[in-house]
């Protein structure tokens, strides 16, 4: 684990970076959120975050976000961003704030009734694999419609956008592509089903600036911010 100076150089030009996006996007730096994703990292990552003034954090798994949280007393907003099983919905409407890798009718169904169990109104994204990846989890595309109608009809959740991770790929084409589709996605169903939809999560260390000219208003990032992942 890199010390907290390291990580403070590294977030400080990450947001010199994310500065720039926005600027050749004719875009305010407002209106773009960085997540630090601290997945495999221990607990400090997410106290790094938070000391250098960043809002959220990013996990993978279950598990690790419980333990990393009762190790944790800063106030972070904790999103699950890696793929859910359906055995593991109600555990984790319980220890997350967001998840953004809703991308079944099952899922939705779970979650919502999780929600209802607690008591409270969970927010969430809906992940669409808008680079049509087969090795990506996330909704196919056509069927995003049928999903979002399935989410708003279910009163304890609140869906706030759409989320994506693009195909690996050395051509940044394929990245672009991609996030153009997932904008031109929520544009229509924002249209179609009249709602906002304002949170659309793309962008990784290697490709947001890329998603920021297409849109993007929370980029997710890593290796940028603490290096490789050992695991
Ligand atoms: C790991 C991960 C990231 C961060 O990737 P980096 O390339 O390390 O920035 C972002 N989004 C998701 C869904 C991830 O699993």
């Amino acid at each position: 684990m890199i010390t907290y100076e390291d990580f403070a150089v590294r977030a400080a030009q990450l947001r010199l970076g994310i500065d720039q996006a926005c600027h050749k996007a004719g875009r305010k730096p407002d209106d773009v959120t960085l997540m630090a994703v601290t997945k495999s990292h221990p607990v400090d990552a997410a106290h790094f975050a938070y000391r250098f003034g960043l809002k959220s954090v990013g996990e993978n798994r279950v598990q690790e976000t419980i333990d990393k949280r009762t190790l944790s007393s800063d106030p972070l907003f904790w999103e699950l961003i890696g793929h859910l099983q359906s055995n593991k919905a109600a555990l984790a409407v319980r220890h997350f704030d967001r998840i953004q890798s809703v991308d079944s009718e099952k899922l939705v169904t779970l979650i919502d009734k999780a929600a209802n169990e607690l008591g409270k109104s969970f927010p969430i994204l809906l992940q669409i694999n808008a680079g049509r990846d087969p090795a990506k989890f996330g909704a196919e595309i056509e069927d995003a419609p049928k999903l979002l109608e399935c989410a708003l009809s279910k009163p304890h959740l609140k869906v706030d956008g759409l989320m994506t991770i693009a195909p690996l790929s050395t051509d940044p084409d394929v990245a672009k592509h991609t996030f153009e589709t997932l904008r031109t996605v929520r544009d229509q169903l924002s249209g179609s089903f009249k709602i906002p939809l304002l949170t659309l999560s793309m962008g990784m260390s290697g490709d947001y600036e890329s998603a920021i000219a297409c849109g993007s208003t929370l980029i997710r990032v890593g290796s940028a911010l603490f290096g490789e992942r050992e695991v």
